[in-house]
């Protein structure tokens, strides 16, 4: 009894530290269900380490798609009339999402969609296929994922059938958007209409209920990906696939929102605050540099602090720093205000 007051107390702090952006979400924790469709807000109860030593977790989203967590990557499973198509395979899991699809439906897997490409998403394919046994199954990817595995000398499966607006598969017409390319040049997202759900396929932009990873998950433009977010509140859907951690939700990317505009205007305000020439102190241009940024990002940092840190200190002394130097080296070199 204890321990679920306890876990009402942690729903309760985080909807709390919403406030500070953005409107609190009302989020609904349960058990991961194969079975029963998520309500709206709904999202999976239980710690990250839980989560990375189970086998695999499934959630249910609509009437044939299915959320799939492997050790913190997700994955969106759709059944089909004759048989299965997944976006994604997490390196390492490939086999486990073979077997999570499994105890959904007695149908084989006949298609797999690459998101982009980063092997940790995706490396897990060649597994898959040797798990088939070699039987060949279909392989979608946009031209610029292709073409990226190529300059990359990836070693991954070719795709086989190359993307650009939609995906017909077996009754069901998934949107192919590729235009959010803040993360990666090649990230591809994919919105799924099954009865009334709007299903959103988006990976390595938000980590629902956690800061995010460190330099934003490397983000490859920093301010694309900020126009990214903007998109995805602009878009019409309902619930998110996120690649990592829970499931996503509008609030999810409105608390992102907030967090970045307000890394923007602190260190606006630490630029004005702070002088280059008070730090031309040796001979080494790199070290007036170094040591003014850091003066600037200090100055952020404590008012960053003030606002985020509290229930999530953790994470936030791990990230928050990164986060605030991606942006202030993307304000300087692009001569940006917040
Ligand atoms: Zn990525």
């Amino acid at each position: 009894m204890k321990r679920i007051n306890k876990k009402k107390v942690l729903v309760s702090v985080f909807a709390l530290s919403l406030v500070g952006s953005t409107t609190a979400a009302e989020f609904i924790y349960k058990p991961a269900s194969p079975i029963e469709i998520a309500s709206d807000l709904q999202k999976i109860e239980g710690g990250q380490l839980d989560r990375y030593h189970k086998p695999f977790e499934i959630q249910r989203l609509s009437e044939n798609v299915y959320w799939v967590s492997v050790s913190y990557y997700n994955v969106t499973v759709i059944v089909g009339q004759n048989s299965v198509l997944l976006i994604d395979a997490p390196m390492w899991g490939g086999k486990r999402v073979l077997d999570a699809i499994k105890t959904i439906t007695d149908k084989p897997l006949s298609a797999i969609v690459y998101s982009h490409s980063h092997a940790d998403h995706v490396g897990g394919v060649g597994e898959i296929i040797e798990e088939l046994g070699n039987r060949v199954i279909d392989l979608y990817a946009t031209e610029e994922v292709r073409n990226s595995f190529i300059a990359h000398k990836m070693n991954m499966p070719e795709p086989t059938k190359i993307i650009s607006n939609r995906i017909n598969f077996e009754g069901h017409d998934i949107k192919v958007n590729k235009t959010l390319i803040g993360h990666a040049s090649d990230n591809t997202i994919f919105l799924i209409k099954d009865g009334n759900r709007k299903i959103l396929h988006a990976v390595d932009i938000v980590h629902p209920d956690q800061l995010e990873f460190r330099n934003f998950s490397l983000a490859e433009d920093p301010i694309l990906y900020q126009n990214d977010i903007d998109t995805l509140l602009s878009m019409d859907w309902d619930v998110m696939v996120t690649g990592h951690s829970n499931l996503g939700y509008k609030e999810d990317v409105k608390f992102l929102q907030g967090y970045i505009s307000d890394i923007r205007k602190y260190l606006h305000e630490g630029f004005k605050t702070t002088n280059l020439h008070d730090h031309l102190k040796s001979d080494v241009p790199f070290e007036w540099y170094d040591s003014y940024s850091r003066e600037v990002i200090d100055y952020a940092y404590r008012l960053l602090s003030k606002k985020y840190r509290l229930g999530r200190e953790k994470e936030f002394d791990i990230n928050a720093r990164t986060h605030i130097d991606v942006y202030l080296w993307e304000m300087i070199s692009r001569g940006l205000t917040p």
